[in-house]
């Protein structure tokens, strides 16, 4: 799983920061975190763009009731986030922790006791459990029922001596597609049934697993499903290679497009309607902007004269 470690210092992108942060001083929640995920669109690993990220769900969760442009659920569980949120190794539950940023810049705690914290993670191998998976467990029974919970526990990966406490910091969302933006050829949405969805539909779902944004509804392919071949894995390649395939001779998708592809299913849950199967399509090999061919090429040469 990717994840962002906020450095103690780095090569800030200053007009993004000063234009979000405008926008999050004028309580446009929304607008400020459309930004950001337009920057990181086009560059996924910007340290600035995923700073400010965690700045402005953070705000925005203290802003919420009174901002007259709150962020939405769809923006929140955008793919392109995954590096900067948290998930719970039991229920795989995701928050952002804002426990990164109270250790960040001048003047930030160097040790850190965080009052009902949303969960505990273990400080050696990140191990993490939600508030909710954390109750659930059992309660020494050496411990008297009145004494105050004292927040830490033994980390139950097996063989990790760790502890679990605070801070908790982000480890990445283990369902995101990890195929770069620039590399998505297209997206092919179907779901079970034959009508097929909507490009807002469709949105909602592609970009809570795709690193993509709003703005790439012309990557995205609806199809009708076949009724059926949504239960097992073996009918859903069959029904994914052959939307491909037709995708393919309408001129919609390049040659090849089926062995560039990944499948994710996308079981029906919370803000989805039904199940989905959303087949990924990488460019073909060669179609990669000439300045990296060159940077490639180039490495490659300097490796050869360096063994
Ligand atoms: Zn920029
Ligand atoms: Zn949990
Ligand atoms: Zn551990």
């Amino acid at each position: 799983m990717r994840r962002f470690e906020l450095p103690a210092d780095w090569d800030h992108d200053r007009p993004l920061e000063r234009h979000v942060r405008e926008l999050l001083t004028a309580d446009r929640h929304r607008s400020a975190l459309d930004e950001v995920l337009r920057h990181l669109r086009g560059d996924p690993e910007s340290t600035t763009g995923l700073f400010m990220a965690q700045v402005t769900l953070m705000q925005s969760r203290t802003g919420r009731l009174t901002s007259p442009e709150p962020v939405t659920e769809q923006q929140a569980s955008s793919a392109l986030l995954a590096p900067v949120m948290t998930e719970c190794s039991g229920c795989r539950g995701v928050w952002c922790s804002n426990h990164a940023l109270m250790f960040h810049g001048p003047g930030a705690a160097t040790t850190l006791t965080v009052m009902n914290p949303l969960g505990l993670q273990c400080q050696d191998c990140r191990y993490t459990l939600c508030r909710e998976c954390r109750n659930q467990r059992p309660q020494s029974y050496t411990a008297p029922v009145d004494m105050a919970e004292i927040v830490s526990q033994p980390c139950p990966a097996p063989g990790c001596a760790g502890e679990l406490t605070t801070p908790v910091l982000p480890t990445g969302r283990h369902d995101v597609e990890p195929t770069a933006p620039e590399s998505i050829e297209g997206v092919v949405v179907a779901r079970d049934g034959l009508i097929p969805p909507t490009m807002e539909e469709a949105l909602r779902v592609v970009t809570k697993f795709v690193p993509l944004t709003a703005d790439d509804a012309p990557l995205i392919h609806n199809r009708p499903g076949v009724p059926g071949l949504m239960s097992d894995t073996s009918t859903r390649d069959e029904m994914a290679s052959s939307l491909v395939h037709d995708l393919e001779r309408e001129g919609l998708l390049a040659h090849g497009a089926w062995t560039r592809s990944r499948r994710l299913f996308i079981l029906a849950g919370t803000a989805i309607d039904t199940d989905y199967l959303i087949t990924v399509v990488r460019k073909p090999k060669g179609t990669r902007p000439r300045g990296l061919m060159e940077a490639l090429r180039s490495a490659k040469r300097s490796r050869r004269k360096g063994g």
